[in-house]
């Protein structure tokens, strides 16, 4: 069977390498038919010359290939980059079955007796325990309030911090779902506002040991934080992603120079100067989902999860409006009946809130007004 892997880089040579020396015997003895890895899936411009005789190709050009039904599948080696986590709606859209994408397993828990790490080494996307991005909310509030942030965190009328017995919960309730996660962002809001998060991030860290941490800030409160927090970061190996937006812009290397000296790891943002827009009140098509920007933002909230935040932050809009914009999209991990296929594919399917989002619209950076107003938030029509 033809397939492709997913990306040009080590972990994808490897991963071929791994499929064509050691898993396809596996597949020949369980008289299964062997992959014969043919392309590599990444952009134009990745394309290197590799002593494989697999071609780089783009993922338009294998979508191709799949129609003509000359490439079978996808296999998308784990793998902790941003770059990815659109790719899987990318492909629906385009016309790919989800059950010809495969997970390729972490290489580094490739160890210890072949037999056993190798019998699951490729599992169909659905059924792998794991997915590419989690983030979730340690205080709805923020202490920046722009415009058109989408988690409407500048409507959030009294303080609202998550009780951290009920996220320990939730998130081991996830992990019965899901074992692994790429990439998980502690946010609101404003995380920093939330004066338990370093107990947020050690559990994190306890529950998935894997995962590649950020606490995503506006940086405005990092220098008035306590030890504990930084303590709590470099044992737990988290990173701080700071949105650097006007109100810092003078201030980065202060920023830098502190969080040096407190031995933190951290990645500031561009300058943000323009905010994007992309609510509406008029209903539209929730197909625009699969080429939202955000619908790869799987958000766990109070025992949920959705694809994103605004199940859980419409709320927040509804109310300091009077309106009554869908609040569906939410999947309670607490129903007897889910099971890792139905999260996971509930994942990958537009939700009624989606018919009021938009293309994006480029606005200037901003700060609410007191009283804010309907246009700090939705395109009107
Ligand atoms: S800093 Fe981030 S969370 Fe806070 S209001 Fe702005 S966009 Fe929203
Ligand atoms: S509601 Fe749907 S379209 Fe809107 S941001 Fe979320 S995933 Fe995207």
């Amino acid at each position: 069977m033809n397939v492709a892997i997913y990306g040009t880089m080590n972990v994808s040579l490897v991963t071929k390498m791994v499929i064509e020396k050691y898993y396809n015997a596996l597949l020949t003895r369980a008289n299964a038919e062997a992959f014969d890895v043919v392309a590599f899936v990444g952009e134009e411009a990745e394309a290197k010359e590799t002593d494989t005789d697999a071609i780089t190709i783009t993922s338009k050009q294998f979508v191709k290939l799949y129609k003509k039904n000359m490439i079978a599948g996808l296999i998308i080696p784990i793998m902790d980059t941003f770059e990815q986590l659109s790719l899987v709606t990318d492909l629906i859209k385009m016309g790919v079955s989800i059950n010809d994408i495969y997970y390729a397993e972490r290489l580094e828990k490739c160890s210890g007796p072949k037999e056993e790490w190798l019998a699951d080494f490729i599992i169909p996307y659905l059924e792998k325990k794991y997915l590419p991005y989690l983030e979730f909310h340690v205080a709805d509030q923020c202490n920046l309030n722009c415009r058109a942030c989408e988690h409407y965190s500048g409507l959030v009328a009294m303080e609202c911090f998550p009780v951290y017995e009920k996220v320990e919960q939730d998130l081991k309730k996830l992990k019965e779902y899901i074992q692994d996660i790429g990439i998980i962002r502690i946010l609101g809001g404003e995380p920093l506002l939330n004066k338990e998060l370093e107990k947020y991030i050690l559990l994190t860290r306890e529950i998935f040991p894997l995962a590649t941490i950020y606490v995503v800030t506006n940086g405005l409160a990092i220098k008035t934080q306590k030890e504990t927090l930084f303590n709590a970061m470099r044992t737990a190996n988290v990173g701080f992603n700071i949105s650097w937006y006007p109100p810092l812009e003078h201030k980065k290397d202060e920023i830098s120079a502190f969080l040096d000296e407190k031995q933190v790891s951290y990645g500031f943002s561009s300058l943000i100067t323009t905010f994007t827009k992309k609510q509406t009140l008029v209903k539209k098509d929730k197909n625009i989902f699969y080429s939202c920007y955000q619908a790869h933002c799987n958000n766990l909230y109070d025992g949920k999860v959705a694809a994103c935040f605004l199940p859980f932050t419409t709320k927040y809009f509804n109310e300091y409006f009077g309106k009554e914009l869908p609040e569906d999209g939410a999947i309670d991990l607490y129903d007897n009946n889910l099971s890792t296929e139905k999260l996971k594919a509930r994942l990958l399917i537009p939700f009624e809130r989606c018919a009021y989002c938009t293309e994006p619209v480029e606005i200037p950076w901003g700060m609410i007004g007191n009283p804010s107003v309907l246009g700090d938030w939705v395109i009107e029509e």
